[in-house]
């Protein structure tokens, strides 16, 4: 029971069948039909004019930013965005692009956030404020979904100045599921958007970039430079073409597991957890008194896969490969393991090798 990431979804038996008999071309001669199909489909799906299908998200969200940035620019997200701490700081390193973050705890930014962090354009001494990155849902934040109305009011406040503005929708689907607002609506003022077939929706490989037609045509040149631009990779949009259509309808059982799991952490003792604030399908829950990897170890000799993403905090996510009956399961183990009184003795004895922290920190136990 593997519950570290949505990336660990496998490819159901039809995505694999349908891989094996994908109508293949050449896409970066530009005939591939299957990729096109996707590409067409996506862009449909969140009402913009084009997309392109890439290797990953990450390479999705640096192509949106080297597309909209000129060396020297800046770009202004939450500090808990992807882009700005996982992507191996790809905008200054590929790009020359300067990242200035602000920091709101839920994730969720307010108008002011990114009014406060514009730069005057007609001052020479300043980076000119090119691209704000809202994250939707945001991952640190717990999975948090950005209201739609918050999302407008940042897109038209960055139309005014000039700034354009880019929606890492990784999990743009569980925010539709959550909202019930459909994706194309929740992006409308969006300028471009990402969003990954390979997490919840089940896609092996994947992700697509949507924007205007001029947008993604740049961005094609982009990706190229990266090396991301794919021969055969019908075989990979067959897959993603069935993810795209049956994935979104059912992350919502998802986010009901989710918040199933939260309640009963919140009733294990030790486990830091407001269920209410579990909103899709991230559960992250603190830890008082008793170690993460700890509890990292003692699940998975029990055969639960979790995350510490801290000393003191977990993170659980569910996703289209666990059903009720792995819930269950995974339950049961949480109740046998919070009895274990070694959880409370920071890992003495019992506990060996080193856990990556979220941080950079290697916790040892002493
Ligand atoms: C996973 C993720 C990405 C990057 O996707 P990869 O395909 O892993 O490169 C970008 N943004 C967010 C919010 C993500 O969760």
């Amino acid at each position: 029971m593997d519950f570290r990431s949505d990336t660990v979804t496998r490819p159901t038996a039809e995505m694999r069948r349908a891989m094996a008999e994908a109508v293949v071309g050449d896409d970066v001669l530009g005939d591939d039909p299957t990729v096109k199909a996707l590409e067409e489909a996506f862009a449909e799906r969140v009402g913009k004019e084009a997309a392109m299908f890439l290797p990953s998200g990450t390479m999705a969200n640096v192509c949106a930013i080297l597309t909209h940035c000129r060396p020297g620019d800046e770009a202004v997200m939450e500090e808990g965005t992807h882009s700005f701490r996982y992507e191996g700081g790809a905008a200054a390193r590929l790009g020359g692009i300067q990242v200035w973050t602000f920091v709101r705890e839920n994730g969720v930014p307010e108008v002011e956030d990114f009014r406060s962090r514009i730069r005057n354009g007609s001052d020479p001494h300043q980076p000119r404020t090119a691209l704000f990155i809202v994250e939707n849902t945001h991952n640190l934040a717990g999975g948090r979904v950005v209201p739609k109305e918050r999302l407008d009011a940042v897109g038209d406040f960055a139309h005014e100045r000039g700034v354009k503005l880019h929606v890492d929708g990784a999990r743009l689907f569980n925010a539709e599921a959550a909202s019930g607002i459909p994706a194309a609506e929740l992006v409308s003022k969006a300028d471009s958007l990402m969003c990954c077939l390979s997490k919840g929706l089940g896609a092996p490989v994947g992700s697509l970039l949507a924007g205007e037609e001029a947008f993604i045509q740049e961005a094609r040149r982009v990706r190229k430079a990266l090396g991301g631009g794919m021969r055969q990779a019908g075989i990979l949009a067959a897959a993603g073409l069935i993810a795209l259509k049956d994935g979104p309808a059912a992350l919502a059982a998802d986010h009901a597991r989710a918040k199933k799991l939260a309640m009963v952490l919140a009733d294990l003792p030790g486990f830091v957890i407001d269920p209410s604030e579990v909103e899709t399908n991230m559960v992250y829950v603190g830890l008082e008194g008793i170690s993460g990897p700890a509890v990292v170890e003692a699940c998975g000799k029990r055969g639960l896969l979790v995350l510490a993403v801290r000393e003191d905090r977990l993170r659980f996510v569910l996703h289209r490969d666990l059903d009720d009956e792995a819930l269950g399961q995974a339950i049961q183990i949480l109740n046998e393991v919070a009895k274990d009184p070694f959880l409370k003795q920071r890992g003495k004895a019992q506990i060996s090798g080193k856990f990556p922290m979220d941080d950079g920190a290697t916790w040892e136990p002493s």
